[in-house]
Order: structure tokens, then sequence, then C-alpha cells
């Protein structure tokens, strides 16, 4: 064995991630849902970013993790886990797509978390694989920056994510004849499993397989429904519910995840893999994230009703396990769980956590007619909502949102003297203790730092001409809230 053989060995050995104990949970059900690939060799490897906070739950100390560990770990990949580029397809703008499947990434393996949860290591620009078609297997330094900012800015707004673990910078690749700069990003995700990975199934007429796979995503994600003899149809009523909450809590929080095909949902409900994707600026329901969706098929209003047309997608490779009637029926719930996760998730945004159905609706209507009208920013309105909230406000009405007052003109001002009519009518009906938590709620729903997209175009300006990696650190300390 040579010197350099040896070093590396010894790098193996000692790098605290190739210790972690691995369980081969998508592995062991056999060959039919992946295939083994190489991860690509890159001429440097220069790490950009560590998620120290994510080390906890794999039960790693942040102090005994080196950048060397991360650079052996989530660019080289020295450790030899599994690396299985996952087989699926996906209706795509809603086409059904059988040329998918990882074709930049893989799961590199699944650990089980110091919460007993299992989790994977998946990357993203590792390489080509079976599934590249005629495209590099590469990811741009760029979207891998947007990836991270994106998941930890949903993570802070409480929304269950993927998060990357490490973002690390290779070689130049080519992107639309021009050379950019290129990363391999590892990403921890509860699962990665998709729709898609039912509906490859249902297209190859494996009903075998899909029901293996369902038993396995039960035994994993749904544990409490594991061997109930109404698991089955249980399981999808939860993933309906999991996914209204979600989108709902897209809504609120602003967010157009912008490509909502079939192999961008998740069999457990949680958000990921983000590339075209956008916080909203101001409140413009038709607004599109992806440039390519021209039909604005995923703008950010679209988005219940396409989670509920994916959903129903689903019924199609489950329905060897579930009898369809079941399924219609549970998705028919579908709108009122949104609502209910909507009116939730807004009210508290708004400083309250109970009010009359009509209440909310109409404080949400007059909310969203505002923001609709005027050029005042969603987030800016519940920013100033929450640094602005005083008790005050419900002895003097003419104090409410006075400041937002410059921003507005003509018939704007009346929505918005309505708006303060109706919140201080609401005040009015609280208790003194329901007031003095009103502020509470405000700071915990409305984020001051908001990823806008000239944040984040400040944030890459800086790295793409200065290579000055610090706004988009301490953004990413600052976004923790
Ligand atoms: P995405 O838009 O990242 O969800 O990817 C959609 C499909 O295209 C997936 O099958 C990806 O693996 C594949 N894909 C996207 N970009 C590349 C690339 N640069 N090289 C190989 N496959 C890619
Ligand atoms: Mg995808």
């Amino acid at each position: 064995m040579n010197k350099q053989q040896r070093t590396k060995d010894e790098r193996q050995r000692t790098n605290p991630f190739f210790a972690l104990n691995y369980e081969p949970a998508l592995e062991s059900l056999g060959s039919e849902y992946s295939d083994l690939v190489e991860p690509a060799k890159f001429s440097q490897y220069i790490l950009r970013f560590r998620n120290d906070n994510l080390l906890p739950i794999l039960g790693l100390n942040s102090a005994t993790v080196s950048d060397r560990h991360f650079l052996d770990f989530g660019g080289s990949f020295l450790g030899k886990q599994s690396r299985l580029a996952l087989r699926y397809h996906g209706y795509q703008f809603g086409q059904y797509n059988p040329y998918l499947g990882d074709g930049r990434g893989f799961l590199y393996g699944q650990i089980r978390g110091i919460d007993g949860q299992i989790y994977d290591f998946g990357t993203k620009g590792s390489g080509q694989t079976p599934y590249s078609q005629s495209r590099d297997g590469r990811l741009t330094l760029k979207s891998g920056v947007r990836e991270v900012l994106v998941a930890e800015a949903l993570h802070n707004l409480g929304v269950k994510t993927s998060r990357c673990l490490s973002l690390i910078e290779t070689e130049a690749i080519a992107r639309d004849g021009k050379k950019v700069r290129g990363a391999v990003m590892v990403r921890l995700s509860r699962s990665h499993l998709r729709f898609g990975t039912f509906e490859r199934l249902e297209y190859y007429d494996r009903p075998d397989l899909i029901q293996q796979l369902l038993d396995h995503v039960i035994k994993y994600y749904y544990p409490h429904l594991w061997q109930r003899s109404d698991s089955y149809i249980r399981f999808y009523a939860e993933l309906v519910r999991r996914i209204a909450q979600l989108v709902a809590q897209w809504m609120a929080v602003g967010f157009c995840h912008g490509v909502l095909n079939t192999d961008n949902m998740s069999i457990i409900g949680e958000s990921f893999d983000y590339g075209s994707c956008a916080f909203i600026d101001t409140y413009n329901p038709t607004f599109t994230a992806a440039s390519f969706d021209r039909q604005g098929r995923y703008s950010y209003r679209n988005q219940p009703s396409v989670c509920r047309w994916n959903l129903t997608m689903l019924q199609r490779p489950l329905a060897v396990a579930i009898p369809i009637s079941e399924m219609e029926a549970a998705l028919e719930s579908f709108p009122e769980l949104y609502t209910r996760y909507y009116h939730q998730q807004m009210l508290q945004k708004l400083g309250f956590v109970r009010l009359s159905f009509l209440e909310t609706e109409e404080l949400i209507d007059l909310t969203l007619q505002f923001l609709f009208l005027t050029k005042v920013g969603y987030h800016q309105f519940f920013s100033a909502l929450r640094q602005k909230f005083t008790p005050q406000w419900r002895e003097n009405p003419d104090s409410i949102l006075q400041d937002l007052e410059y921003l507005v003109s003509g018939e704007e001002v009346a929505i918005l003297k309505r708006w303060c009519w109706f919140y201080h009518q609401l005040l009015l009906e609280r208790s003194p203790e329901e007031i003095e938590r009103i502020a509470q709620y405000l700071q915990r729903a409305n984020p001051i730092i908001v990823l806008s997209e000239s944040e984040i175009d400040r944030i890459w300006n800086a790295i793409g001409e200065h290579n000055n990696w610090q706004p988009f650190i301490d953004f990413s300390e600052l976004i923790r809230g």
C-alpha cells in the first residue's frame, strides 16, 4: 500500500460521517428501485457551506467534525456507502414522463437520527447516472446557493423540508454556452421517495413492487399505521392531510415551489427539490417562479389545486392495494383540510389563534384584498404588523398601521381604513390577556428577515463578482431569527 492510499484509508477510518450507523432501509428491498452509480471525480473541492445545525440530529458534534471530514464525505464520498440512483417517473406539467430518475444525484445512505427517525443523505450534482439522458449530472453553484437558502428559510418558518448538509464548489461546468461555477450538494431529507416512484411501478405493471414499496413507506414513515387492518387507506388519508398542511404553509409564508411535478412530490408530504422556486414579493396570485412555466400551471395560487391533482394521479398506482372509491372519499376532504390549515397559519400571522370562521375569512379576505390592490409587499405588511403592533391600538384605532399610510393613495386608503377598522373591532372583543399574547404570535409567525429575490441577488452577486461569501454566511445566520 503506498503512502497516498494509507492516508486515504486513515481519512476514511477517522471520518465521523463514515462511522455513522447506516441502515440500508431502501436497499434491503432489492435492486428494483435503484441503480448503483459512481460519483464524479472533480478537479477541485472547496467547502462553501457546512450546516452544523444538522450535526446534532446525526449524533455528531461540530467541534469534532472538520472541514476535511465534510469534503471527504460530501465531495469525494470516500466512505463507500451504497450510492443508489433512485428510479422514478412523474407527471411533468401534466404529461407523463417515463425518462426521469436521479440524473444528477444518488442516495448515499440512510441513517437513524437521534430522534429515532430514518434520514436520507441525498446528493445533487454528483455526476452522471443511467438517468442523466444527455445531461451532465452537475449542479451550478448558483442553484446550490439558492437551495441552501430556500431550505433554511422554509425550515425556520416551520415548514418540514429537506435541508442542505453541505455545499462544495467543484469545477466549472457549461451552461447555455458559457462556463459557470459548479457544485455538489448533500441534502438531508426524511425521504427521497416520490409520488413518481410509485407511478413508475404502475407504468411497468408491477403491482408486487407497489405493494412492497407501500409497506416499506408505511413501516418507516407512518409507523403508527403499520400492521393496522386499515393501514393502506389510512396512509393515503394521512398523506392527503400532510400535503394539505404543507401547501397551506407554502401559501401562508408566500412561497411558490415552482415545479410541482409528481417527481417533486415527496411521499411523506415534506417539501423538497428546490429549483425554480421563490418567495413572493408583493401579493400576486398569478406569480410563477419558473420562467419555463408559460401557462402558469404552477403559479402561486394554483398550488393547492395542483397538489390535489397530484394526489389524484397517485391513486392509480395505489389502486393495487386501496379501493379507488375510498381514496376518492379521502381526497374529498382536501379542500376543507387545506382551508383549516391555511386559516390557522394566516391567523397566526395576523396575531390571533382563534376567531370565528366568519371573522377569520373576513380578516384574511380584507388583508389579501389590501395586499393585492396596493404595492405594499406581502412580507413587508406582516413584518410591519409585527413591529408596530402595540396593545394601545385597542384604545387608539387611528394609530393602527399608521406607518403604512404613506405607502398608499386613492382607493387604497379606503381599503386600509377598512382593514384597520375591522382589526380594531377584533381587538375590542379580546380580553387584556389575549391582547398581550398578540405580540408573541406576531413575532413567532412573521420573520423580519425574508429571503426576497433581491436578497438572493445581493448574496449571489457578492459571490459571483467578488467571491465574497460573507453576505451568504451572514444571511444563513440571520435567517434563523
Ligand atoms: P429537477 O428539475 O431537478 O427536479 O430534475 C428533473 C429531472 O431532470 C430529474 O430526473 C433530474 O435528475 C434530471 N436532471 C436535472 N438536471 C440534470 C443534469 N444537469 N444532469 C442530469 N440530470 C438532470
Ligand atoms: Mg426533481
